[in-house]
């Protein structure tokens, strides 16, 4: 009863989220066949379109796109880097949108460089209603309520990515702001988890980490069952996923995808990931190294759209089949964003993801790397020409004290590169050990 007038509420307040939802629930019946044909004339279309509606795919697709009606291989088109979309990403929109419906949205993204990227309402709308689906994979249906341990202050409070922090009774949806944590947070978390009695909670894998541990240390329990807690935006290592399942005891499921293409792929009740393969095209191409690097084309963004896009993270596609019977195809990451927390004075954690927010928007950064030198000193390594002018390194340090500790001190060293992880993966923010 509750939760039909939750969701009665739910579509009144978002009806464009309402309005992509059935045919999304369509897929998951279609048989896989049905499924890659869809995909392949989605993937034509939108390279079709990206080549006719923006200045960017025109001149990056030029003699590479056979005649019309002629399928179009994927590996005949070239891959778009992050670069390129840091270098041409007005070139890139296309014409047809009307100018005043796009935002700008930021990501520090998995390889440490900061990159802005167009969208619409409508993308944002169509990102929460797949992902309404993905949650569904767990048994959850719309109107119950999800609990989101997420994002910077600034998108949790005033506008809110995802909901907003405060909500009552009939609110399906309640987020709260998890880039800064102390014990005390982590309390206050679980208060609320056990006032507010969500059946799913979804966050960054270091927050929901670190609930897990604080749960389990104090013997506390949600007084609720969970149906499942979703780990995003970072590697869930496996031993942190048993300290999940112990603290919250449910299942606790994987999510891939970005800020710029989200809904990559969602874990299905028996433990596999399922790419949603009728809103990206998902490649593994060989890196070289032995592995394989993932590239993805959205095959739903018309405004901006990602074609061939490097993720920079690595994974293989499976040729299996799973149990759960979802026509989706199936896929394994061996991601390696490697998020250290930034300890401050008094030992309170503080998310990385607050410090790939100071950058965000500025021009001229090529590369970054936060390295904490002591709790209250953070170096910056910088790839960046011409240096940042004065004004610009005071506000990074006045957000540092603002958003970090009001004591941190700033150090600025600028570099021609930065240097690599032993396993060649960027660490964008190096912690104290
Ligand atoms: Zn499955």
């Amino acid at each position: 009863m509750m939760r039909m007038l939750r969701l009665w509420r739910d579509r009144l307040r978002h009806p464009e989220r309402y309005r992509e939802l059935p045919s999304l629930m369509q897929v998951p019946a279609l048989s896989r066949e049905a499924l890659d044909r869809l995909q392949r004339e989605r993937f034509d279309a939108i390279v079709r379109h990206a080549a006719e509606k923006t200045d960017f795919y025109a001149r990056h697709f030029a003699g590479r796109l056979p005649r019309e009606g002629e399928p179009i291989r994927p590996e005949s088109l070239p891959v778009l880097g992050k670069q390129d979309v840091r270098e041409c990403r007005d070139a890139m929109l296309a014409r047809d949108v009307p100018r005043d419906s796009v935002r700008l949205g930021h990501t520090g993204g998995s390889t440490g460089e900061p990159l802005s990227f167009h969208y619409t309402p409508a993308k944002h709308a169509l990102m929460l209603a797949a992902m309404k689906r993905g949650f569904s994979l767990s048994g959850w249906r719309p109107g119950e309520r999800v609990m989101y341990l997420w994002g910077a202050s600034r998108d949790v409070k005033g506008r809110g990515v995802l909901a907003h922090e405060h909500a009552g009774w009939l609110d399906s949806e309640l987020s709260l702001p998890a880039t800064s944590y102390s014990e005390a947070s982590l309390a206050a978390w679980h208060v609320r988890i056990r006032q507010w009695r969500p059946v799913l909670l979804y966050g960054y894998a270091s927050a929901l980490g670190e609930l897990a541990r604080y749960m389990d240390a104090v013997g506390a329990s949600p007084t609720r069952p969970l149906i499942g807690v979703y780990s995003t935006a970072e590697m869930l290592d496996p031993a942190q996923r048993r300290l999940m399942e112990s603290a919250f005891g449910c299942k606790v499921f994987n999510q891939y995808g970005c800020r710029e293409v989200p809904n990559i792929a969602w874990e299905c009740r028996a433990g596999a990931m399922h790419v949603f393969s009728d809103m990206v095209q998902l490649e593994a191409a060989p890196d070289g190294g032995g592995g394989h690097r993932l590239l993805v084309t959205s095959l739903t963004d018309r405004v901006m759209p990602f074609i061939r896009y490097d993720l920079g993270d690595s994974g293989e596609l499976l040729d299996e089949v799973c149990d759960c019977g979802l026509p989706f195809p199936l896929m394994r990451t061996s991601m390696c964003r490697h998020n250290d927390l930034i300890r401050v004075p008094g030992g309170a954690r503080i998310h990385p993801s607050v410090l790939n927010g100071l950058l965000y928007g500025r021009s001229g950064i090529h590369g970054y790397q936060w390295v904490q030198r002591a709790p209250d000193r953070l170096r910056l390594n910088l790839v960046c020409a011409p240096p940042l002018a004065p004004p610009v390194v005071a506000q990074i340090e006045a957000g540092l004290r603002e958003h970090v500790h009001p004591a941190m001190q700033l150090e600025m060293v600028y570099c021609g590169e930065i240097a690599r992880s032993p396993a060649g993966k960027h660490r964008y923010v190096i912690g104290l050990d």
